[in-house]
């Protein structure tokens, strides 16, 4: 689950890193009079989860709460890289002297967590790491040691730290581990960490991760997780306890378990097509839950046709030909259907949808012939 920059620096001042102070506004009243309470030049920041928000132009220096109320009014439904702005972050402006970058991320291959330091921060670290890879330090801490002075000693020799910041780097490396570890993060990043006009170290961006798996351990953090889905159908499935994640295709795809999705998607680009999500009713999917996935699919208008792609060995598929009917029944569907049904009471299950289902609901034997179907009907539709 990837945080929102303003969540992220709340987490941040909890663990005792500094972050200028600041407030969320989801309007340009609300960001007048953020800034008014904060006093002086602030910065409005467009809250989106995606990087370079700087030079697409969705984060301005305001003077006066007058021109903050512009600025928000400017940034607000801008859209950066896909993403609409709804909501800004406006924080005190920070004296910078220079950018650094920071970040803590778990290596697999090593299995380990990996801090990185560079004085090379602010702009793009993939670049820095490709370009200037040895202006990139690396080390890797053995979680059962923790992060130690010395790892920061060391990281900020061979990132060549400037001497009055070093103090500050290494207090904020201690802390952005600490962060990592307490929250159960796959990744914290700052870019860039900040050494100010009065030597402060100061975090003046926040890129954070938390594990979905250990949320259970966080209410808190789970808590933030409807907040953080901006994907209508992704959140309409979180509600319903369905997995699903949204691909760039108009072939919508929905299976009972995820292998047979994630086979349904092969077949579906061997076909020539593109799937437009990975969606798996479960692997025990009764009536109900067909009904549930197939209502998350229909709601989004880039799904031009769907494959459903059903092997029945608990599941029934005379018991999901008749969900699936209800469900049409309620949702209406007019978009072309391809259904593919195997396994348990198949023959029961095809039967059902030939004699009931509307004209716009066909059945394929197989799973090739269904994704070829549905990739053929996608293509007329559009
Ligand atoms: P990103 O572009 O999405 O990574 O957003 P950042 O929060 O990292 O901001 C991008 C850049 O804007 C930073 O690297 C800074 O150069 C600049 N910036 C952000 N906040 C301030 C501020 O308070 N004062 C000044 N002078 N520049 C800022
Ligand atoms: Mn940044």
């Amino acid at each position: 689950m990837d945080l929102f920059e303003y969540q992220g620096k709340q987490l941040f001042a909890e663990y005792g890193l500094a972050v200028p102070s600041g407030e969320v506004a989801d309007t340009p009243e609300q960001a007048k009079a953020a800034a008014e309470a904060i006093g002086g030049t602030v910065v409005v920041k467009a809250q989106v989860q995606v990087g370079g928000r700087g030079k697409a132009g969705g984060i301005k220096l305001a003077a006066t709460a007058d021109e903050a109320f512009t600025e928000a009014d400017a940034i607000l439904g801008m859209d950066i890289k896909g993403h609409t702005v709804k909501r800004l972050w406006i924080e005190a402006a920070s004296d910078i002297k220079k950018e650094y970058y920071a970040s803590v991320t778990f290596d697999r291959s090593a299995k380990k967590p990996l801090v990185m330091l560079s004085a090379m921060g602010g702009m793009d670290i993939e670049a820095v790491a490709e370009e200037h890879p040895e202006a990139l330090a690396r080390l890797h801490v053995d979680p059962l040691i923790g992060f130690q002075p010395h790892h920061g000693r060391w990281l900020i020799y061979h990132a060549g730290i400037d001497e009055p910041a070093q103090k500050g780097v290494l207090d904020a490396l201690t802390k952005a581990y600490e962060a990592f570890i307490g929250l159960e993060a796959t990744l914290i990043e700052i870019n860039p960490l900040i050494w100010t006009a009065d030597d402060r170290v100061v975090a003046l961006d926040a890129k954070v991760s938390i594990d979905n798996n250990a949320l259970f351990r966080h209410p808190d953090l789970a808590a933030l997780k409807e907040s953080v889905t901006d994907d209508e159908q992704e959140r309409m499935a979180h509600e319903r306890g369905v997995t699903y994640v949204k691909l760039d295709g108009d072939v919508g795809i929905m299976g009972n378990g995820a292998g047979i999705v994630m086979s349904s998607l092969d077949v579906v680009a061997l076909a020539g097509g593109k799937p437009a999500n990975f969606l798996d009713a479960g692997g025990g999917s009764n009536a109900e839950a067909v009904a549930t996935a197939l209502e998350v699919l229909l709601s989004d208008p880039k799904v031009k046709s769907l494959m459903i792609n059903i092997f029945g060995g608990i599941t029934r598929c005379d018991e999901v030909a008749e969900g699936l009917l209800t469900a049409l029944d309620t949702l209406g569907a007019t978009l072309p259907i391809v259904v593919r049904l195997d396994g348990t009471a198949a023959e029961a299950g095809r039967a059902i949808i030939a004699e009931r289902a509307p004209a716009n609901v066909v059945v394929e034997p197989t799973m090739l012939s269904a994704a070829q179907r549905a990739v053929e009907l996608a293509k007329e539709a559009s």
